[in-house]
């Protein structure tokens, strides 16, 4: 169980900004902008990479849910950042997808 999984289940408090049926998202505990927001599947899915092609509509929910909260957390003029970290070269440390929506501040290219 990820630690994800236990902010599910109210075991571990967050900042939920939007909740649906498939959806919760939640301010990052350790925010690398003004606003960083993480947005998680309620299914444990652990990567990206272990998504199959009849996940789409649920990975273009989650882009719309990151649309949508950075919309309503006002970033949508000056821009905002949604990453996803896959595995250990992509810099994943919990094995539960999630989309991060950062913004706030402006972001350089290459992400290093
Ligand atoms: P990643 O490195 O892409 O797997 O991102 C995991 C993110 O989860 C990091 O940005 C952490 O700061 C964040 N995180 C870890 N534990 C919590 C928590 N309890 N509440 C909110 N965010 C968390």
């Amino acid at each position: 169980m990820t630690v994800f999984d236990r902010i599910l289940k109210g075991e571990i408090p967050a900042k939920v900004v939007f909740e649906d049926e498939q959806v919760l998202a939640f301010h990052d505990v350790n925010p690398q902008a003004p606003i960083h927001v993480l947005v998680i599947p309620k299914r444990a899915i652990p990567r990206l990479s272990d998504t199959v092609d009849a996940d789409a509509p649920l990975l273009g929910h989650l882009l719309g849910c990151a649309r949508e909260i950075a919309k309503q957390l006002g970033l949508s003029e000056d821009g905002y950042r949604v990453v996803v970290n896959v595995g250990i070269d992509g810099g994943q440390s919990v094995e539960h997808l999630h989309l991060h929506v950062m913004g706030g501040r402006p972001f350089v290219w290459p992400p290093g």
